[in-house]
């Protein structure tokens, strides 16, 4: 073993998408202390994930497989931990591993963590106070806002490691996951402001399949009342309560302070519960943004920061506003793409931006190569490692296969996979639940879409059945079920053309 191997401390939250962090543009709020492990290191613009939900994220990035090999196919579909992990192998090389905050992959003796020395997670999703955490199998409560708390405990463990031995510490939180409930430091954060509205607010989804019509996860008609905090008055569906148009003039909301708020047009109330949902979600945010600064004073402080890679991404990007929602699942840009930026200055230089294709199945075997290990074949990500210095390898990947399979049971997304290029995005909605756990047996219209990044980014142009792209569609097929058979999985038969 190389007796300079690095200590990895990995930091992840929940839902945090990419377009609320300063160093990727965001045009919506500041990230100093996130910004400063960008520009200490460097940027991936185009990390991915292969399934963009919580638990198959977590599970892919553990054991750097795809969700058909892990078996977190869905949320519900929790992970076997007899199977080989990242932390296992680290822990068997030597280092010291943790895990503290949010788990996400299930709970009890058959789900919880193995392969560190230390684990201390949130159950289930864990709330925004006063947490009650299982530690090491026994459950204690917290008081206080959890955002704080997972970065107290982790500086503990930190303070309290052999310092003779490498660590891996995997720092997750809860923060910024639905429903979003800011610390009073933070809830007077944007009370003066209007948070700018994203392009695609107004999506009519007019070119696009049945799929985006489908979904429940529109900000004006599927947010609820716990979501935009207002009162009920116990007769109002608060699950679903845009009222129609011409019942709109008079229509008034109670927020939980006693604001009543009255709204003039559907746009109007739109736009309130946007701004309602935003400025939580990004006050939840700037705690996380304080917290990781406090970490990353702590490695100064200790002569950790040379010869620490910290890593700081999310599970996967949400929805904030862009086609009219929230959420997350779809293969569109803003779901799929995850923050990710990487400090280690013995390798990477400050300022570094990267705009290879990365996946989060390419982490897991990136530590144990920083950490001298050698890959395990059955790992289908590939170390990202020689893409530091900015120059990627000829053979590295162009292209890159995703699959939500939670068919309608949450948001009524259709399930369906898809191809992503450095150019186009071609998608499958194949609509049916084949049988995984956590899905509704109700097949659903199969239909493709086609994206062309480079003149439409935004995605509200589908087009597949435009005779111009029929060359192009043919090639994405092709590589699509050619991705397929590499990672061992398979096209749901019959593809309808
Ligand atoms: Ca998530």
């Amino acid at each position: 073993m190389p007796s300079d191997r690095p200590n990895i401390l990995y930091i992840m939250t929940d839902d945090h998408a990419a377009h609320a962090m300063s160093c990727y543009g965001s045009r919506i709020n500041q990230t100093p202390n996130l910004d400063r492990i960008a520009n200490e290191g460097v940027r991936f613009d185009n990390c991915f994930c292969t399934n963009s939900i919580c638990e198959p994220s977590r599970a892919a990035i553990l054991t750097g497989t795809h969700n058909h090999i892990n078996g977190v196919t869905t949320i519900g579909a929790h992970i076997d931990n007899r199977q080989e992990n990242v932390a296992k192998i680290l822990q068997r090389n030597g280092y010291q591993t943790a895990l503290i905050g949010k788990w996400h992959l299930g709970q009890g003796p058959a789900h919880w963590p193995t392969g560190f020395d230390h684990y201390n997670i949130l159950q289930g999703q864990g709330p925004y106070f006063d947490p009650e955490m299982v530690r090491d199998g026994t459950k204690v409560k917290y008081t206080g806002y959890t955002t704080d708390i997972i970065t107290d405990l982790s500086l503990d463990w930190l303070e309290n490691r052999d310092a003779e031995r490498p660590f891996m510490l995997m720092y997750q939180h809860k923060a910024p996951h639905r429903p979003w409930h800011p610390d009073d430091k933070h809830k007077e954060l944007y009370a003066d402001t209007e948070i700018p509205y994203p392009e695609t607010f107004d999506d009519d989804y007019s070119t696009r399949a049945e799929a985006a019509h489908a979904a429940t996860m529109r900000i004006d008609r599927h947010m609820n009342a716990i979501d935009v905090k207002i009162k009920t008055d116990g007769k109002r569906d608060w699950r679903d309560f845009l009222p129609p148009p011409e019942d709109i003039a008079g229509y008034t909301l109670t927020t939980e302070d006693d604001e009543t708020v009255a709204f003039s047009s559907q746009e109007d109330l739109k736009k309130w519960k946007y701004q309602r949902y935003i400025k939580d979600y990004l006050r939840c945010v700037a705690a996380v943004d304080d917290n990781v600064g406090r970490v990353l004073e702590y490695l100064d402080e200790q002569g950790l920061a040379e010869n620490t890679v910290v890593i700081y991404t999310s599970d996967q990007g949400f929805f904030l506003g862009d086609h009219g929602w929230y959420d997350k699942r779809f293969m569109y840009e803003e779901s799929l793409r995850m923050p990710f930026v990487v400090r280690y200055p013995r390798e990477i230089a400050p300022g570094t931006v990267s705009k290879d294709m990365l996946l989060n199945l390419d982490f897991a075997p990136t530590w144990l190569d920083w950490a001298g290990i050698d890959i395990p074949d059955y790992m289908q990500g590939r170390s990202f490692r020689c893409l530091l210095d900015g120059n990627a390898p000829d053979d590295w990947r162009t292209s890159m296969y995703y699959r939500y399979w939670m068919h309608l049971s949450h948001h009524n997304v259709y399930a369906h996979y898809g191809i992503r290029t450095m150019t186009h995005k071609l998608i499958y909605y194949y609509s049916d639940s084949c049988g995984q756990p956590n899905t509704i047996d109700e097949p659903k219209k199969k239909e493709w879409e086609l994206f062309d990044l480079v003149h439409d980014p935004r995605e509200v142009n589908n087009v597949y059945g435009d005779p111009a792209y029929a060359n192009i569609v043919r090639e994405l097929k092709d590589e699509l079920h050619r991705l397929q058979a590499e990672c061992g999985d398979k096209p749901f038969e019959p593809e309808v053309d």
